[in-house]
């Protein structure tokens, strides 16, 4: 069993006053208690071992056999026993002792018990532990950033744990003042967060425990953004599909070639499309539209088409359309 030193674990000296042990134990133990530091194991490991110090030092009977024997005073009696028969006190071999494993830390001792209602429990009904509120977040982002995902930094006013109870509402056994016994205090948080691809205007974004710091210890609360896609001059969103508009040259409308398609993405899709296509013809380019939010799949792009009739004809072109005329007569 490893040595513990209770008065370096409580940080106080070898003479010091039960008042200072309760003062020193009470410190630490809102710093560590459990309520203050939910799911963290050091806190815990921590609080028990400041619990188990106090334990020993507040009671000047165990402090005693502490001081004489050690972290081995439990055995004091059988020791005086063993002493009684001749064994010498110096250099007496404890290490027999230890191995029983009743030398557990009992959590429910009754003073501890009494010193965690003066420390928490006074105020248990006004503040016992409470989880956060969730906060919603407006964020107006443009379809291409929907298309590939983007970041925000954010400013938010939100309730955060009050910096002088260290979110416990409480300081020298009473309500903090600074809180009001709450234990958070309304702060400005700045944090970077991620909008995945897919999303759409209504879409909620949760980032869980973002939200307001939880009373008293509780969990804090969650982040919801709002997200508005704003709308676009090109790209006309329906469910997961885009429709764009593609401008298409008579002659290559008439005699079919290649044309460009513009992605959100910001590159363009070459598209073969057939001779003699009619205006308003559309195309879809499979695969090619918004990303399905929390999916690996894409809805369509779907091309459609918009003959342009050329303009500013030379005299030369003029002729031929002449020509052309002749042969196709209305
Ligand atoms: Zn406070």
């Amino acid at each position: 069993m490893a040595k513990k030193d209770y008065y370096n674990i409580l940080g106080i000296s070898r003479s010091a006053s039960e008042k200072d042990i309760k003062q020193a134990f009470r410190k630490l133990a809102r710093k560590y208690h459990p309520d203050v530091n939910p799911n963290n194991k050091e806190a815990e490991a921590k609080f028990k071992e400041i619990s188990e110090a106090y334990d020993v030092l507040h009671d000047a009977d165990k402090r005693k056999k502490y001081d004489q024997f050690g972290d081995q005073w439990q055995y004091a009696d059988q020791f005086t026993q063993s002493r009684s028969q001749g064994a010498p006190f110096e250099g007496f071999d404890f290490s027999g002792f230890g191995s029983s494993g009743n030398t557990q830390f009992r959590a429910d001792t009754g003073d501890l018990g009494s010193i965690f209602d003066e420390l928490f429990g006074r105020h248990k009904r006004r503040t016992r532990p409470q989880k956060g509120q969730d906060i919603e977040y407006p964020v107006e982002i443009t379809l291409e950033e929907a298309f590939s995902g983007t970041s925000r930094l954010l400013s938010l006013e939100a309730e955060g744990a009050c910096p002088a109870c260290n979110g416990t509402g409480i300081t020298n056994n009473t309500a903090c003042s600074r809180c009001h016994g709450t234990g958070t205090t309304p702060q400005t948080k700045r944090l970077e967060v991620k909008v995945p691809p897919g999303v759409k205007t209504g879409s909620r974004v949760r980032l869980a425990g973002k939200g307001s710091a939880g009373f008293s210890g509780g969990p804090p609360g969650d982040l919801f953004l709002a997200i508005r896609v704003k709308p676009h001059t090109r790209f006309e969103r329906i469910d997961n599909d885009l429709h764009v508009n593609i401008d298409v040259p008579l002659l290559t409308a008439v005699l079919g070639g290649e044309v460009k398609v513009p992605t959100p993405a910001g590159k363009e899709l070459a598209l073969k499309i057939p001779p003699e296509t009619q205006n308003d013809r559309s195309f879809k380019l499979s695969g090619r539209g918004m990303p399905h939010l929390g999916k690996s799949a894409n809805g369509d792009l779907i091309a459609h088409v918009k003959v342009i009739l050329p303009t500013r004809l030379t005299a030369e072109e003029k002729r031929l359309f002449e020509s052309l005329k002749e042969l196709r007569p209305v």
